[in-house]
Parts: structure tokens; C-alpha cells; sequence
């Protein structure tokens, strides 16, 4: 007997460590594997096994990467086990506080304040004492920056809606951004990867800049892009892959000497020519209504950030409603087309018309009701952005008689 409860007892450990290393390489849980074992495999062997080894980003980076994406998006019910982790990778109990903190303003209370529910339940568990404010030195934020952020504040949201520009100014970069406990580095990185996550990616330019400033490099921000596909999944991180690549080159040609000491080198350039219908392509259904060909794309040589394209619009086809942070010149080519600025009146354009939009007024453009239109579109960029997208135009909206013709 006693030989018999000897081997049991050896048998149960023997399995418990067999068990405790299939855990190990078994991250996801048994129910996976019985449900959907292709998951259970891209889970361990992928995700674990692969993206999270990556050296491209520090463990502590793509813990506070995931647990932005988990808070952002309202993922509750895996908060608790990637906090465990991001404890474990180095971040700390006061920097997942400031970390929730941030993501309240940038993807709202609820979600903040859901996720401070799960935190609580770690913290508990593993003894952390509650989170006491920081005695620290708060952030200095860069002057120059700071004063070109604020006139831009001032002058583009101040008109329209001046308590969220007051609001911006004072409580987000004035107080904020500037809270100790989580660098400067890691609230961009917490922002940007919140942005991303939550399908922002018109405020990506300004973020994705900001986070370089404050030190993250550029393969971290790829790194941390790719990570993000598979929290918030693939179709977010795409949509974010061409405004960070517009931000890339942007700091890339910034980076050059000025205009007048480059003026010796580009006085060499060569003369670009698009030649007519260069890889025309469709334009993307989440910014047009109707069918729409974008073709002959160029961008013009650093120092210069103009950049354009023709624009072919079937019968009915339009924009959806977007604005300029330079403005935009349109160059009727043929056919009849339409164009309003938000609140005006819709008005007729043809062939030799040259349309100015300034900068930041919502406006919309498109072919008429019943005949196609084709312009050339030149504007501008901003810090890598040169479009911001809105909404559809309605029919009734696109319907409106044309008060100018
Ligand atoms: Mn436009």
C-alpha cells in the first residue's frame, strides 16, 4: 500500500511538472485549444512565442502597448492578466495609474474608469498599496512647441467650440501632459497606440511627431504598430500604417539642411514628370461615394510639401465632407462638377475653373447629378497630413440645388 501511494504520489508530480512546463509554452488557456485550436497556435506560437520576443520593443514597452489598446477599447475582461504582465515586465503600479489617467481623456471615462475596477483587483492581490500623488517635479513641455500647439488650438478650435480649446490648453497640456510618474515618452506612447487602436487616425500625425520628439524612435513606433494589430486587430494598425509613413518622410525631409543651405543641391534635382494616367487606383470607399479614380499621384521634393493628384468623378460621385489643415486648389479638367463649403451654397464648376479652399473649412467636391467631372487636386501638408476626413455627404445633402451656377 504504502509502495502504492508512494507512486501516486510520484505520478502527481511527475504530471504536475509535465503540466507546468506545457503551461509555460501554453499561454493560452485549455478552453482555446478545445474550441479553436488554430487560435490556441497562433496565440502560443505567434503572438507569444513570436511578436512578444520581438527585440524591436522592450517587454515593458509592449505591456504598456497592450494594456493602452485593453483600456482604450474597453476590454475589461483581459485587463487583469496584461497588468500581472506589465508588473512583472517593470511597469509600475503608479505609471498604470497615470497610464488609465491618460487614456480617460483620450478614449473617455468610462472606459478609464472600468478599467481601474480590474487594476484595483491586482493591486489587491498582490498587496500593492494604494497609489499615493507624486511628489515629483511635474514635465517641463518644450516652449517653441508649446506656443505653436496653443496658436493652433486658438485659432482652429477656439472659433467653433472655445470650452474644449480652453479645455485642451489648460487641462490636457496644461496640466496632464505635464503629471509626473509616467515620462514623457511613455504618455506618447500610451496615446498613440490608444489612437490607433480606437480608429483616430487623424490625430495620428501630431501624436506619432509628438512621441518621436519625446524620444521614441521610429523602429518602436513601427514596432509598436505591429503589435497593436493584434489587440485592436489588423484592419486598425493598416489604417495607421500610411499616416505614419507620411510622418516618417516628413521628419525625414525636415531633417535636411533649410531651404536656403540646400538651395546648391536641389538646384541639381531633375524635373519630375507624372506622365497622364500614372497607376490610377480607386478611391477608398470610407472617403468617396460613387466610383472614383485617383491617378497621376505626385509629391513634390522637400523643402516643398505639395503634393496631388487627378481626380476623375463618375455621375453622382462626391467626396465625403473633409477639410485642409493648408487648404487646396482644384483645376477643373472637363465634365461638370459640384463644390460646397459647410453651411454654403452648393456651386457648379467646369472645365478651366481654379476653386481655392482655405485652410480647416469643411467643404466637399464631386461630379455633378448628371455628368462627370475630372480635376487636378493640389495641396499642402501639415506635419505629414494633408486631408482630414469626415463624414458622408448625404443625397439631400448632394441633392441641394445649385444656388450658384
Ligand atoms: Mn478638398
Amino acid at each position: 500500500m504504502k509502495n502504492i501511494a508512494a507512486s501516486i504520489a510520484i505520478s502527481t508530480l511527475a504530471a504536475t511538472g509535465v503540466e507546468a512546463q506545457e503551461e509555460r509554452r501554453r499561454i493560452a488557456p485549455p478552453a482555446v485549444y478545445d474550441v479553436a485550436p488554430g487560435l490556441g497556435h497562433f496565440t502560443d506560437s505567434v503572438l507569444f512565442g513570436e511578436v512578444w520576443e520581438r527585440a524591436e520593443l522592450q517587454p515593458r514597452d509592449r505591456s504598456i502597448v497592450t494594456v493602452s489598446v485593453l483600456v482604450s477599447t474597453g476590454k475589461s475582461a483581459q485587463i487583469g492578466s496584461h497588468v500581472r504582465r506589465a508588473l512583472d515586465n517593470g511597469v509600475k503600479p503608479s505609471e498604470i495609474g497615470e497610464l488609465i489617467t491618460q487614456l480617460a481623456l483620450y478614449s473617455g471615462w468610462p472606459n478609464a474608469i472600468s478599467a481601474v475596477q480590474e487594476v484595483k483587483k491586482v493591486f489587491d492581490e498582490r498587496k500593492i498599496a494604494p497609489v499615493a500623488n507624486s511628489e515629483e517635479a511635474r514635465i517641463e513641455l518644450e516652449a517653441a512647441a508649446e506656443a505653436a500647439r496653443t496658436a493652433r488650438v486658438n485659432t482652429t478650435v477656439a472659433p467653433t467650440v472655445p470650452a474644449l480649446a480652453d479645455l485642451t490648453n489648460r487641462v490636457l497640456f496644461g496640466d496632464l501632459w505635464q503629471r509626473p510618474d509616467l515620462s514623457a515618452r511613455d504618455r506618447s506612447l500610451v496615446t498613440m497606440t490608444a489612437l490607433v487602436a480606437i480608429g483616430q487616425p487623424e490625430q495620428l500625425p501630431f501624436h506619432a511627431n509628438r512621441a518621436m520628439d519625446n524620444g521614441l524612435t521610429q523602429s518602436e513606433a513601427s514596432e509598436a504598430i505591429t503589435h497593436v494589430a493584434f489587440y485592436a486587430g489588423w484592419p486598425r494598425a493598416m489604417s495607421a500604417v500610411p499616416v505614419l509613413r507620411a510622418v516618417f518622410e516628413a521628419r525625414a525631409a525636415n531633417a535636411q539642411p533649410t531651404s536656403t543651405d540646400t538651395s546648391k543641391d536641389t538646384s541639381s534635382m531633375d524635373i519630375k514628370i507624372t506622365r497622364a494616367n500614372t497607376n490610377p487606383a480607386a478611391g477608398p470607399a470610407d472617403y468617396f461615394t460613387g466610383d472614383v479614380e485617383v491617378g497621376s499621384r505626385f509629391s513634390a521634393d522637400a523643402p516643398a510639401t505639395v503634393s496631388g493628384g487627378v481626380v476623375s468623378f463618375t455621375v453622382g460621385a462626391r467626396t465625403a465632407w473633409h477639410t485642409h489643415p493648408v487648404g487646396q486648389t482644384l483645376y477643373v479638367i472637363s465634365g461638370q462638377g459640384l463644390v460646397q463649403k459647410v453651411g454654403g451654397p452648393v456651386e457648379a464648376i467646369r472645365p478651366g475653373d481654379v476653386v481655392w479652399i482655405p485652410a480647416n473649412v469643411k467643404h466637399w467636391h464631386g461630379a455633378s447629378p448628371d455628368q462627370a467631372m475630372s480635376h487636378f487636386a493640389i495641396s499642402e501638408s501639415d506635419e505629414g497630413s494633408s486631408v482630414t476626413w469626415m463624414e458622408k455627404v448625404t443625397d439631400e445633402e448632394y441633392a441641394s440645388k445649385p444656388a450658384i451656377d
